[in-house]
């Protein structure tokens, strides 16, 4: 039988013999936490693994947030547990798409959104994150820009900079699409006194209904700062469980039991600890690609927000 405080010393002791540590993205399954040196959104992980010693990173997440650490990190190894996590909204375009979108709209300033491949990342202005998005389109202080890949970001961005034309891509989240206006109404009737707490890769009709909208760690700075006592949270289903291991005398409920990122549930301890073992999965971005990506991460860093 599977024993998770076994597997947590092994990996724990590897994780010294090595000098590696383990990210885990608030997504992932709540065991994972237990050998997570750090535990957050995507970016915020990245940048974190960057600044330490590390010589190995393993990144429980997708495959667009180890490439991202990878990015960020060039001298370190970065393994990611299960190497088929695809992001299904990084994986709706590809470099060859973006160009194809550039090229319908030629001279405008590409915004996007850190969830997508290097590849993609290489080949846009800048970067942003659901906490900056808003921000960083703002500092480019333009009248249109294009932005990719996630639609239902790039709406909510234009909803709140009416002065700039967003054009969007037409990717999204599968696991946030999946939750509807009836789900929120629902959870809404069933616990009247609850404030709707949403991210904005929802889409508009699902965001109209929130109280709060922010990032994944938005959400969850609101709901352990905010003086009230229940909340419906229109995200991942991982944000949830987290909430309510840390914060027993709140009440958080899921929107939907379709609020669930199957891909990111694939990493298990046994994979963390099988790639500190092996030192599979190991991610290789090309140079120069790497070097243009980490152009557009850094000019959204410098912005500073
Ligand atoms: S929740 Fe959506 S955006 Fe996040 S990793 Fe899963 S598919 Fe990608």
């Amino acid at each position: 039988m599977r024993n998770v405080k076994d597997l947590v010393q092994k990996i724990n002791k590897l994780k010294k013999e090595k000098n590696a540590i383990v990210l885990g993205h608030c997504y992932q399954n709540i065991e994972i936490d237990e050998v997570a040196d750090y535990v957050g959104d995507s970016l915020q992980l990245s940048r974190l693994a960057s600044q330490t010693e590390a010589d190995i990173i393993v990144f429980a997440g997708v495959y667009f947030m180890a490439e991202t650490a990878k990015i960020l990190s060039p001298n370190k190894k970065v393994l990611l547990p299960k190497i088929d996590s695809g992001c299904r909204m990084a994986d709706m375009i590809d470099l060859n798409q973006l160009k194809d979108f550039k090229a319908m709209y030629p001279n405008l300033p590409v915004v996007c959104y850190v969830n997508s491949s290097a590849d993609v990342k290489s080949e846009a202005d800048i970067c942003c994150t659901s906490a900056n998005a808003v921000q960083i389109v703002q500092s480019l202080n333009v009248p249109k820009i294009l932005f990719a890949p996630d639609k239902y970001l790039g709406t909510y961005v234009a909803n709140q900079l009416p002065n700039t034309e967003v054009v969007t891509y037409p990717g999204y989240c599968p696991t946030h699409l999946n939750i509807l206006v009836e789900d929120v109404e629902k959870m809404k009737k069933q616990y009247p006194n609850a404030k709707v707490l949403a991210h904005p890769e929802c889409q508009q009709a699902v965001t109209n209904l929130a109280d709060y909208i922010g990032s994944t760690t938005g959400i969850m700075k609101y709901a352990k700062e905010s003086q009230e006592k229940e909340f419906i949270i229109v995200t991942e289903k991982g944000v949830v469980d987290r909430l309510n291991r840390d914060c027993t005398d709140k009440k958080f409920y899921l929107v939907s039991n379709k609020a669930v990122c199957p891909n990111m549930k694939k990493n298990t301890l046994d994979d963390i600890l099988y790639v500190l073992e092996t030192e599979e999965n190991e991610i290789i971005i090309n140079e120069e690609i790497a070097k243009r990506a980490r152009q557009s991460i850094e000019k959204m860093i410098a912005i500073n927000v």
